[in-house]
């Protein structure tokens, strides 16, 4: 990023940096247990729910990819070890154990809910500071809150379901 550019951030760089980089763990945390609970998932309604686990999963990667931009763009340098992410994350990573797809969906709810707090923050710290960096934590929110949403619907439809 050009001096001038930088120069017009009205917070602390390094701090900023610091927060992209723990949820650039948490990013691609959210990807894998995504990706994975899509694979070994088992119960009703499965196919539709692997649909919506898979598009999560995709855009979790693509949050990632604009956190690692946007540090480049700062002048900080996203993790480079894989390891570090579990060092690093703020809301971890739930191994998808139990398959069945109840469980699956409770796991990935609970990840939403901690990256909307997450990003709920970088939102606040950032607003009329780094308006940049604002508008691209606003636009990850926005997923992330669509994300939520679409997960509590899906299992509200299995215990609609599974009474019937
Ligand atoms: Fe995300
Ligand atoms: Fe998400
Ligand atoms: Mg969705």
């Amino acid at each position: 990023m050009g001096t001038q550019a930088i120069k017009i951030i009205k917070t602390d760089v390094e701090q900023l940096i610091t927060l992209l980089n723990k949820a650039f763990a948490d990013e691609w945390l959210a990807y894998y247990q995504y990706w994975m609970g899509a694979k070994v998932i088992d119960g009703p309604m499965r196919n539709v729910v692997i649909t919506e686990l898979i598009q999560h999963a995709t855009d979790e990667l693509r949050h990632s990819d604009m956190l690692a931009n946007k540090i480049i763009q700062l002048g900080g340098t996203p993790i480079l070890e894989p390891k570090e992410w579990y060092e690093m994350t703020n809301c971890g990573y739930s191994a998808p154990k139990d398959f069945y797809v109840e469980k699956i969906l409770n796991q990935n709810i609970k990840g939403e809910q901690c990256a909307i707090e997450v990003y709920n923050k970088i939102v606040n710290l950032t607003k009329d500071k780094d308006i940049e960096t604002y508008n691209m934590v606003t636009q990850i929110l926005r997923d992330e809150v669509e994300h939520e949403d679409d997960l509590q619907k899906l299992l509200e439809d299995l215990h609609i379901m599974l009474k019937r």
